[in-house]
């Protein structure tokens, strides 16, 4: 068990992430609009013990009413478009979009079909741009935190 913990605690000074400040939290709801799913398992390895993007106060949600950030990935399909849409106008006010990976920026390689509509932009206002195929584990997770407000008290 010591070992584990002591594996953990070199894993995360390695990823060099930033220290915990416990002033700020964001809710994330998730919603693949189109991947290949890698962009999801660096995703979930961000959400792992390893990486551990609770103790920076982010957590994924299963709701879009209960979220602050949508994150996005992949290109949007035809299909996706509709329901992308209902998410966002679901979410409270303020809220962000994030566009997690180079097919949801527009630049990747699943852009090219008769069934993508486009890039996140095409259908929704993106706040956050997380380019990479897929973006690492550290970037997706410094990405957000840099969009996380400080928390008024
Ligand atoms: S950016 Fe790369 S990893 Fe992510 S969905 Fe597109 S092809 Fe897959």
């Amino acid at each position: 068990m010591f070992v584990l913990l002591r594996h953990l605690q070199r894993v995360r000074r390695e990823a060099a992430l930033p220290k915990r400040s416990g002033a700020r939290s964001l809710a994330i709801r998730h919603v693949d609009a189109g991947s290949c799913n890698a962009c999801e398992h660096e995703l979930t390895a961000t959400a792992a013990p390893q990486y551990d993007l609770q103790r920076f106060g982010l957590d994924i949600v299963a709701s879009p009413r209960h979220a602050d950030v949508l994150l996005v990935t992949g290109p949007v399909t035809s299909r996706m478009a509709s329901p992308l849409r209902v998410a966002y106008d679901a979410m409270p006010e303020p809220r962000l979009v994030a566009a997690l990976g180079d097919c949801a920026l527009g630049c990747g390689v699943l852009g090219a079909s008769t069934e993508i509509v486009g890039s996140l932009d095409a259908v929704l206002p993106v706040d956050i741009r997380i380019p990479g195929c897929p973006p690492t584990p550290q970037a997706i997770a410094a990405a957000i935190l840099a969009a996380t407000p400080p928390r008024r008290l």
